[in-house]
């Protein structure tokens, strides 16, 4: 095998992206045949022995984590305004460094994937694989049937158009001037739902993703996780 530098190694290893390698090796969590590494340049291959916070990369077991995330916790392994992340809410358990596959916004609840694998995390995230995502959204005002229509067709927003989806409000609060609305989208843009329901005029309050393709929060209550079993791993794939 050909040496690759050793953030790009770390990467595909499933430690974190390559420019959170980056971070990890900078700050001095990474270990290279002994010697702690702290530059950029180093190229390694499988025979080099890799460790990051003293953990070997290549025995890290695969870890699959299904978490139920609350808000107020960022969807990312380390935070530099020390906000408390994802990881933090895993115990002694989960000794692997897994990451969060794609993202959920601070305020935002619910289901959220973890793991260490890379090729994994990286299908899943990749624009052509379909996950369907349903999210339950609190959104300001009721909506008339041409937004709702304009929310399944497909929308142009600023720097991508959103595929089809699946709209179905499920009460209104007329007192509070709200609506709760369920949609299915199939992309993980940015702020996705919340630019879409703010492009058809009613702001989103509060949301919370209640699905991930067939997975569901069952038997979790926020802030706590399961792992996932070796079919709904092989079923994702
Ligand atoms: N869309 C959003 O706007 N926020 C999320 O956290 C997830 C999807």
């Amino acid at each position: 095998m050909e040496k690759v530098r050793l953030q790009k190694f770390m990467a595909d290893a499933g430690v974190a992206s390559r420019r959170a390698s980056e971070k990890l090796i900078a700050e001095g969590h990474v270990v290279v045949n002994g010697k702690t590494v702290t530059e950029m340049g180093i190229k390694v291959d499988h025979r080099d022995k890799v460790e990051v916070d003293g953990m070997p990369l290549q025995d890290e077991k695969k870890r699959y984590i299904l978490l139920y995330k609350p808000r107020g916790v960022i969807s990312a392994v380390t935070d530099d305004k020390g906000r408390k992340t994802v990881t933090d809410l895993l115990e002694d358990d989960v000794r692997e460094r897994v990451y969060p596959i794609g993202r959920l916004d601070y305020d935002t609840s619910g289901l959220l994937l973890l793991t260490n694998d890379g090729d994994f995390a990286n299908l899943l995230m990749h624009p052509r694989y379909h996950v369907e995502k349903t999210y339950i959204a609190k959104v300001r005002g009721f909506m008339e049937v041409e937004q709702i229509k304009k929310l399944e067709g497909g929308m142009k927003l600023k720097e991508f158009s959103t595929s089809p989806a699946k709209v179905h409000v499920m009460s209104k609060d007329t007192k509070k001037n709200t609506s709760l609305v369920k949609i299915v989208i199939h992309e993980g843009h940015n702020h996705q739902v919340k630019r879409m329901f703010d492009a058809v005029g009613h702001p989103v309050e509060k949301l919370s993703r209640e699905k991930y393709g067939f997975l569901t929060l069952d038997g979790l209550v926020s802030g706590k996780y399961r792992n996932l079993t070796r079919l709904e791993v092989a079923q994702l794939k």
